[in-house]
């Protein structure tokens, strides 16, 4: 099937999205060509502001729209404790149950030597950079419960010990191989809540 250029560019960019085939993509593109101008332009828009309009916080490296984030420059949260997350979503997933009241960490992404990803490449330094500059008195490992999740939070486990600061592991309600992001708001609070210390 031939199509004019700016829909066959359409498709394709919709099929670089996750969980969009080549027949979802088509259905997505001509839907487009039939949406109001208006409303096409506010979607252009959006997409480009997310590039153009976020940022990593310099504090916790979480995606915001400034710097420190609403969370970093909040004074009401108890700053003595940072949860340690693998991506940002994870701390949407967390703020909903609206029980935790610290800081967050974001590592962005997981040690993996099978894909060749290491320490370096996730946000480690930053967080024993806080560590050290903070007054930080505990640090919750809510890492994935997964083989990367786990090696990532015994590995920061280890750095942090010798600082003298209390490293905890969420309990695991979660399932195994699980995402965080797709634990319910009661089993996240128990796991949060059971936190046993590394
Ligand atoms: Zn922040």
């Amino acid at each position: 099937m031939h199509y004019p250029e700016p829909i066959a560019k359409l498709i394709d960019s919709f099929m670089k999205l996750p969980g969009i085939g080549p027949k979802t993509a088509v259905r997505l593109a001509f839907f487009v060509v039939e949406m109001n101008e208006d409303d096409v332009m506010e979607f252009g828009r959006s997409l480009v502001n997310v590039k153009r309009k976020l940022m990593y916080c310099s504090v916790c490296q979480n995606i915001s729209d400034r710097d420190p984030c609403y969370i970093c420059d909040d004074s009401s949260r108890d700053r003595s404790v940072i949860c340690v997350v693998q991506e940002p979503k994870d701390v949407i997933a967390i703020e909903k149950m609206k029980d935790y009241r610290g800081l967050y960490h974001v590592l962005h992404g997981a040690i993996s030597p099978v894909d060749g990803i290491g320490p370096e490449d996730i946000k480690v330094t930053e967080l024993i950079k806080r560590l050290e500059d903070e007054g930080i008195k505990e640090i919750i490992l809510a890492t994935n419960p997964t083989i990367e999740g786990e090696a990532t939070a015994m590995y920061i486990s280890r750095l942090v010990k010798p600082i003298g600061i209390k490293a905890s592991r969420i309990a695991h309600g979660l399932p195994v191989g699980g995402d965080l992001e797709y634990a319910d708001e009661v089993t996240l609070s128990k796991a949060l809540e059971g936190r046993r210390e590394l």
